[in-house]
């Protein structure tokens, strides 16, 4: 595991600090991909993931965090068609994020119920995100905001600047001091889940990509394919080679390979040679920046989809406490709440 803070980038153009490769970190050893593998398959953003692993649901979300509610309009603001929203919707429902409501005489209307609403950090995380290190398409999770609009804390009146904090030490969380600790009960129930996620990667693959215009912005296109944020989960972890990716997440070496192209193309692995022909992967800062997302697919996953009985600890190696995650107004160091942030 690695100890050490990332050094501070300050002072480099944004783009400049992106393309750069992160700081080297320990290789991954057999044994301890395979625990990573196990901890991944065992935390709740797998369980996220696999529920939500979708762009066209990760779009929806957005779109109802923005005030819709309709059929007609999530078709206006998406530009998805009738037979994939009709789906989309339900799963939403059928998961418990989404209610419909339906009056006599009315057009149905579809509302976010708690579990919904608790996913609003996830975008908040996304929008930090993709403001600092993408393309800034993705819309901040907010009534009436704009895009590339900066945050407003309402407590303070000042811009949020959201920084993800461990809510103990109040540090700063970085990819590089925390760890995951895994029970034995929660190895077995991930395992069969991974087994039925694992079914047919390419399926879910065609899915998501034939329907998806090619405006997608960096995040909708990692986090709305199942294996691309596997790949980059396991790259956090500290895989490098082609066989430590394939030990790590068990996906088939033709997909693993479309994946790791398609993450060099975002921008978010760097290619370096090593032993003669082969290559090894290196994530690149901006990929290390989506670590904040992580933390909160697995927060979100473990309080809805496990219950709040997560199997895997996350341990803030900077205070030694079990890790909760906190976003804070860089302003006046106050928590940032869904109902005091506006964007404008
Ligand atoms: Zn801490
Ligand atoms: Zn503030």
């Amino acid at each position: 595991m690695i100890k050490s803070p990332l050094p501070s980038v300050s002072g480099l153009p944004e783009a400049a600090q992106a393309a750069q490769a992160a700081p080297d970190r320990e290789g991954g050893s057999a044994a301890s991909l395979v625990s990573s593998r196990r901890q991944l398959q065992a935390s709740g953003a797998a369980r996220a993931l696999d529920l939500l692993g979708d762009a066209w649901i990760l779009r929806l979300l957005r779109s109802l965090f923005r005030g819709q509610r309709r059929f007609s309009g999530f078709i206006e603001e998406t530009g998805i068609s009738r037979a994939v929203l009709a789906n989309r919707l339900e799963r939403l429902c059928a998961a418990g994020l989404l209610r419909r409501d339906e009056s006599p005489g009315r057009h149905a209307f579809y509302l976010l119920t708690d579990c919904g609403l608790d996913f609003w950090s996830v975008l908040l995380a996304m929008w930090q995100w993709e403001s600092r290190w993408g393309t800034g398409l993705v819309k901040p999770p907010m009534p009436h905001d704009r895009p590339r609009g900066e945050p407003m804390h309402t407590t303070c009146g000042h811009a949020a600047d959201p920084r993800p904090v461990c809510a103990c030490c109040g540090e700063l969380v970085t990819a590089f001091d925390t760890r995951g600790e895994i029970d034995a009960a929660g190895a077995h129930a991930s395992a069969c889940l991974v087994a039925e996620a694992g079914a047919d990667p390419e399926r879910r693959f065609r899915q998501s990509h034939s329907t998806c215009r090619d405006d997608l912005p960096t995040l909708m296109r990692v986090y709305g394919d199942r294996w691309n944020s596997s790949v980059m989960a396991a790259a956090l972890q500290g895989a490098r080679t082609f066989t430590d990716f394939s030990e790590a997440t068990g996906i088939g070496a033709g997909p693993l390979t479309r994946r790791l192209q398609e993450l060099q193309a975002l921008g978010l692995l760097r290619p370096r040679a090593y032993a003669g022909s082969r290559s090894e992967y290196r994530l690149t800062r901006s990929a290390v920046a989506t670590f904040p997302i992580t933390l909160e697919m697995i927060r979100w996953g473990d309080r809805w989809l496990w219950n709040g009985q997560s199997p895997m600890t996350i341990r803030h190696l900077r205070c030694g406490q079990p890790l909760r995650l906190r976003w804070q107004c860089a302003h006046c160091q106050r928590g940032l709440e869904r109902q005091t942030l506006r964007f404008d």
